[in-house]
């Protein structure tokens, strides 16, 4: 018998190649005048062509936002922000950026607008994050959740096939784990679905074909949905696996879903791998993520990461290994480490 309960988040989303020349009109119907735009340094240029387009609606340009969401770098844009008398954030760029936008929008409460330009999918999860003393706060609240997204395929193109790659199996780690939950619901799982097919169809195209607008609209809006169904839904070993590697040794956090799901999906339970193949359109759900990453040319052994042996004893250790037993999940890692075709562990 179907027995769930489901909360939705505020989404307010415009998806569509050139949308972005949308945003004055948008930001107007807000009533935001003075926007305070954020980017990385390395997207500063495509923060100050925003800043162009915004023709008089812009406050300014904050362009240090960095991984983890440091705490110093959260009040120096504050700080701007109130230098300026900013009414209103816009984040563009990756994961990272986002996160900026919704740490200073719990300080500030100012209306949030997010353009992402990567497959993170933060702008569709009320997920925060902040790092002080090397020490990652994670929390979810709903007003961090953007004001308005505003997706536009064409700023993903600018996007490196290799960061691509990584950035969307992270996407699709977002949507296979919400599928497999112990407490996973129809309405998250059918959005994790429809994005795991995106995402399987479309991520080899955009590494071996980068410039086929087609496939990146299709992976960008995997990722969306991927974000939607962490939004919405909830995380499991997989993620707290990734989380445990990432925090003990450093390891890059888009690398390490990958390398991991394959194996940590041949530990789910066969029916939610068997839906994960079908919507696949393979056999196998863990050999054909497996393949998957293959083909896009990623590494497939924690070995290769940095992460040593001995190593795994204490991820097996630290990390809640429900619902399997520790010697499981240390056999799950040691596949992983080695590079292994996944197999049941
Ligand atoms: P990122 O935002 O750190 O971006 C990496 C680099 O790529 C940056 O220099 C960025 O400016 C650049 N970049 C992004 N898009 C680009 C483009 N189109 N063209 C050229 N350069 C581009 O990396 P990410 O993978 O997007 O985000 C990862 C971060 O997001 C992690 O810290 C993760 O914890 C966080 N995250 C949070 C949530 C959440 O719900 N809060 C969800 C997913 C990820």
């Amino acid at each position: 018998m179907i027995d769930f309960s489901y909360k939705a988040l505020p989404w307010n989303i415009i998806f569509g190649v050139g949308a972005l020349a949308r945003l004055p009109a948008e930001l107007d119907q807000l009533g935001c005048r003075r926007a305070l735009v954020l980017t990385t340094p390395a997207q500063s240029g495509d923060g100050r062509k925003l800043v162009e387009l915004l023709d008089g609606r812009a406050a300014g340009l904050f362009d240090q936002a960095t991984m983890h969401v440091p705490v110093d770098t959260v009040r120096s844009a504050v700080a701007a922000a109130q230098r300026l008398n900013a009414d209103c954030v816009v984040s563009v760029g990756g994961g990272s950026t986002t996160g900026l936008g919704k740490a200073m929008v719990l300080e500030l409460g100012l209306p949030n607008i997010a353009v992402p330009t990567s497959y993170a999918g933060s702008e569709m999860t009320n997920i925060w994050g902040l790092t002080e003393n090397k020490r990652k706060t994670t929390g979810r609240n709903d007003a961090v959740v953007p004001t308005l997204t505003l997706y536009d395929p064409a700023l993903t193109l600018t996007m490196p096939a290799d960061f691509a790659a990584a950035s969307g199996m992270n996407a699709m780690a977002h949507a296979v784990a919400n599928v497999a939950a112990p407490d996973a619901n129809p309405i998250v799982s059918a959005l994790a679905l429809d994005a795991i097919g995106a995402l399987a169809r479309s991520l080899p195209v955009v590494v071996s074909d980068p410039d086929n607008m087609e496939a990146r609209a299709q992976a960008l809006y995997g990722a969306c949905l991927a974000g939607a169904a962490l939004g919405s839904g909830s995380t499991g070993l997989h993620h707290r696996l990734c989380h445990t590697l990432g925090g003990a040794f450093n390891t890059p956090h888009a690398e390490t879903h990958a390398i991991l799901l394959p194996h940590s999906v041949a530990a789910f339970a066969p029916e939610a791998a068997r839906r994960i193949a079908q919507a696949l359109g393979v056999a196998s759900a863990a050999e054909g993520l497996y393949d998957l990453i293959r083909t896009l040319g990623r590494v497939t052994a924690l070995k290769d990461l940095g992460v040593g042996p001995t190593d795994l004893d204490q991820v097996a250790a630290l990390a809640n290994p429900e619902p399997l037993s520790r010697e499981r999940v240390r056999a799950l890692l040691e596949n992983a480490y080695q590079g292994r075709a996944p197999q049941p562990v």
